[in-house]
């Protein structure tokens, strides 16, 4: 990864908007600026950047060996136990008057910050730093490539796999554990929604065992070099329940038409209007309860989110879930998602698996 360009164009960004200070902690703006991920604990990690001038990264003593120096990015400032950190930083902000603080940073942090500094005004890093990230480069596309094909075999061994007579529990271990083998560093979900279950979206895996007649919503993903797989098929043990099969023909109509429909210079929303439009004309509009997708990268949701009201011109280069779903409740719920990537002159698909129903024992 190019930090220094990146760097370079965060540094741009900045001077345009009339940011003087960027300061970042723990979350993926971090590391995707210097490779160094914060430990999400009590002591104090943060990334000082100025529009210009020497950027410092203040990292507990004690983690200062995890850090991977680059030379000319940043300067490294360990602090000991008795030290305080934010003073260190409220002194090199001492400057600033916009700073932009990072999205996931802890409030404690931020209120001691604003203590120090009255007269700094804190705003949102994350305007700025999603308009960086949200444009991948062809590096981290393969990433994204490896991790949604990974997904995809996981797809191919659930396709072979009993159902019936297992918990939801039992087939979540296992995707998780298949996640694992085939490559992926973590597992963060593996949403197994049986029969009524899966009117529930984000559903976590019960003990409900799996009947003959039910259907099954898997929707699963974890991280592959650093990069997230998220990916939803339908199974149906045996045979669909009664009143699945036409909505479940509306749902892989509207995820296909939202798919084609991506390309450079559509923008987000009306991605979401083609999936959310099909459904609503065949009538089950009121049970798309959720927006269609969410863009992906080292985060699994990030922007830009494909939902009604952003207007977020599609380039090539930005990723994103299109995923979907039907959920009638108390009987079943259905959901089709694949990860996309804009490309130059249309759309590629992270995930290959077949999007029909998958028949299972
Ligand atoms: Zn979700
Ligand atoms: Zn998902
Ligand atoms: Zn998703």
């Amino acid at each position: 990864m190019n930090y220094h360009a990146r760097v370079r164009a965060a540094r741009g960004l900045m001077a345009r908007r009339g940011i003087d200070a960027m300061v970042l902690s723990v979350g993926s703006d971090l590391p995707y600026f210097t490779g160094y991920v914060a430990m999400p604990l009590e002591r104090l990690t943060m990334l000082v950047l100025p529009v210009a001038g020497t950027a410092v990264l203040i990292v507990p003593k004690l983690e200062a060996p995890r850090v991977v120096e680059i030379p000319d990015l940043f300067d490294v400032r360990p602090w000991g136990e008795t030290e305080r950190p934010v003073s260190i930083i409220a002194g090199l902000l001492k400057d600033a008057y916009r700073i932009a603080i990072g999205d996931q940073t802890w409030s404690t942090f931020l209120l001691q910050l604003q203590e120090q500094l009255p007269s700094g005004m804190f705003v949102q890093a994350s305007p700025l730093t999603s308009e960086l990230r949200m444009r991948k480069d062809s590096d981290e596309i393969e990433m994204l490539r490896r991790a949604g094909a990974a997904a995809d075999r996981v797809v191919a061994r659930l396709a072979r796999t009993r159902f019936s007579g297992r918990t939801e529990r039992e087939l979540s271990r296992q995707i998780a554990e298949w996640l694992i083998a085939e490559g992926h560093e973590t597992v963060d979900f593996a949403i197994v929604g049986s029969g009524p279950n899966g009117a529930s979206p984000h559903h976590e895996a019960s003990d409900r065992v799996i009947e003959v007649g039910d259907s099954v919503v898997c929707d699963f993903g974890g991280s592959l070099g650093g990069y997230w797989s998220d990916t939803t098929r339908m199974f149906v043990v045996d045979h669909p329940p009664e009143g699945f099969e036409e909505p479940f023909r509306v749902l892989r109509l509207a995820q296909a038409a939202a798919v084609d429909a991506v390309r450079p210079g559509a923008t987000a929303a009306s991605i979401d209007a083609v999936a959310r439009g099909a459904i609503v004309e065949a009538g089950y509009g009121e049970y798309f309860i959720h927006r269609t997708g969410h863009g992906i990268g080292t985060d699994v949701h990030e922007h830009p989110y494909i939902v009604e009201g952003n207007e977020t011109v599609l380039e090539p280069g930005m990723t994103f879930s299109i995923e979907p779903g039907i959920y009638l409740p108390n009987r079943f719920g259905m959901r089709i998602e694949d990860i996309v990537a804009v490309t130059a002159d249309g759309v590629e698909r992270l995930n290959t698996s077949p999007r029909d129903l998958v028949t299972v024992g």
